[in-house]
C-alpha cells in the first residue's frame, strides 16, 4: 500500500482537509459576493491573528519574500538607516533586499544559534540610530527565536519603526503587536498560517502607514505599491468588489477558512499547543544525544527544531532513510553550516503522533547509518514530555 509521506519541513507544512477543499473549490469571479464576503472576513481575521486593532492588512499573491519586498519598498526611502537584527540566512536576504531601495543597512550579527542581546541592540541603536529595525522572529535557517517582546519595547524608546519577519512564527509564535510595539509583521501562507504557499501576508500599524503616507519619493515598484492596494483592501472589508491584480481567489477563501480554525482554537491554546510539541521534539532529540544548532533553550523556536547529524553520519543517507520510513524532513540552509544540520518543522496541525512518527523514523535513520543509541529513547522522551 502506498502511504502519503508525513511533511515535517519548516513550511511548507501539511495543510488541513477544509483548507484543502477550498483550494480545490470551483473558482469563483473575484467580486462574486460572498468570494467579497470571504476576503473581507479574512482581512478582519488577520488583525484578530496579529493582535492589532489599527493594522492595515495586505493579503496580496507571492511567497514570503514578496511581503518582505512590500515592507521594503513603502517603507523604505533612499537614505534611510536600517538596523538589521541578523541570526541567520533571512536577516542576510533582509538586508539585501533593503538595498535594493536604497536604505543603509547595519547588521546586528552573531553567531550562528546565538541572538544579540537587548544590551548589544540598544548599544547599536545609541550609535547608528537607525530610522527602522528589523527581526527575524524565527529564523528558519537556524531555529533561532528573537525576543520580539523585549525589542519592541527597546525600539519604541528609540523612536526606530520595528519590523518583524514572522514568516515562520506567525500563528505558531506569539505575535502581539499592539502589545509588543511591532510596527509591521509580515509573513507567508504556508508555515503556521497554514495555507498552500502563494500569499504574502502582512499587517502594517498606525506609525507604520504614516512613514508611508508621508514619503516624500515615489514608492519605486509598481505591483507593491501600497498605493495600488490599500483602496483595494479597503473595499473588500467593506464588503465591495474592487480590482488592481487578479486575487488568488483559492488561497484566499482558504485562507480565510484557515484563519477561522486559528481562532477558533484560540491564540493561547495555539501558541500553547505548538510550544509543547516543541517540547517534545527537543527533549526526543537530546535524549538521542545529538545537539542542537540554538545555543541555549531559550533561543529555541516552538515552531521547529534544528538537530545536529551525529559525527561521522551523512546527512543525505539520514534523510533518506527517514524519507524511505515515510517522514520528510529538511536539510541545513545556513551556508556556513549547511551539511552538518537538519530541521524538522512543527507547526499547524501536528500532533503527538505526528511527532513520535517522526521520531520514531529519525532512529531508524540513525541505526542503520551506524549510530550507537538505546532504541525507543528518543520516543520515551517526546511521550514523557507529552504527558507531564
Ligand atoms: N523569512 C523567513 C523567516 C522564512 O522562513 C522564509 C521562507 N522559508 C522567508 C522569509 C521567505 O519566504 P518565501 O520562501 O515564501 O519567499
Amino acid at each position: 500500500m502506498k502511504r502519503s509521506n508525513l511533511l515535517m519541513i519548516p513550511g511548507p507544512i501539511a495543510f488541513d482537509k477544509d483548507v484543502l477543499n477550498a483550494m480545490g473549490a470551483p473558482t469563483r469571479s473575484h467580486v462574486a459576493p460572498d468570494f467579497i464576503n470571504e476576503f473581507g472576513q479574512a482581512i478582519e481575521r488577520m488583525r484578530a491573528v496579529w493582535q492589532s486593532k489599527k493594522g492595515q492588512p495586505f493579503i496580496i499573491a507571492g511567497s514570503g519574500t514578496l511581503a518582505m519586498d512590500l515592507a521594503g519598498a513603502n517603507l523604505v526611502e533612499p537614505g534611510d538607516k536600517v538596523l538589521v537584527i541578523n541570526t541567520g540566512y533571512f536577516g542576510d536576504r533582509f538586508g539585501k533586499l533593503l538595498e535594493r531601495y536604497g536604505a543603509v543597512v547595519e547588521h546586528l550579527r552573531t553567531k550562528p544559534g546565538s541572538r544579540p542581546t537587548l544590551e548589544e541592540v540598544e548599544a547599536k541603536l545609541k550609535a547608528f540610530k537607525p530610522d527602522i529595525v528589523t527581526a527575524t522572529h524565527v529564523d528558519t535557517s537556524t531555529g533561532v527565536v528573537n525576543d520580539i517582546k523585549g525589542l519592541g519595547a527597546l525600539i519604541k524608546k528609540y523612536k526606530a519603526l520595528f519590523v518583524v519577519d514572522g514568516v515562520c512564527s506567525v500563528a505558531g509564535e506569539e505575535v502581539n503587536m499592539d502589545r509588543d510595539g511591532l510596527d509591521l509583521v509580515l509573513t507567508a501562507s504556508q508555515k503556521a498560517v497554514a495555507v498552500p504557499p502563494g500569499l504574502a501576508l502582512l499587517v502594517a500599524g498606525p506609525k507604520a502607514m504614516d512613514k508611508f503616507s508621508n514619503r516624500k519619493t515615489p514608492v519605486p515598484n509598481y505591483y507593491a505599491d501600497w498605493a495600488n492596494w490599500l483602496p483595494i483592501m479597503q473595499a473588500y472589508e467593506a464588503r465591495k468588489g474592487a480590482y488592481f491584480g487578479t486575487p488568488a481567489v483559492n488561497l484566499v477563501a482558504a485562507l480565510n477558512v484557515s484563519l477561522g480554525q486559528i481562532l477558533d482554537e484560540g491564540l493561547d491554546a495555539r501558541f500553547g499547543r505548538h510550544q509543547k510539541i516543541s517540547a517534545c521534539c527537543k527533549a526526543a532529540i537530546k535524549a538521542l544525544k545529538l545537539k542542537q544548532l540554538p545555543l541555549k533553550d531559550e533561543f529555541a523556536a516552538s515552531t521547529m527544531t534544528a538537530p545536529y547529524y551525529p559525527a561521522g553520519v551523512a546527512g543525505g543517507d539520514l534523510m533518506k532513510v527517514m524519507k524511505d520510513e515515510g517522514v520528510i524532513v529538511a536539510g541545513g540552509l545556513l551556508p556556513e553550516l549547511k551539511d552538518k544540520y537538519f530541521r524538522i518543522g512543527h507547526m499547524g496541525s501536528v500532533d503527538i503522533g505526528d511527532l513520535l512518527k517522526t521520531i520514531a523514523a529519525l532512529e531508524v535513520a540513525l541505526a542503520k547509518t551506524g549510530y550507537k543509541f538505546t532504541a525507543g529513547a528518543g520516543v520515551a522522551a517526546a511521550m514523557k514530555e507529552y504527558l507531564k
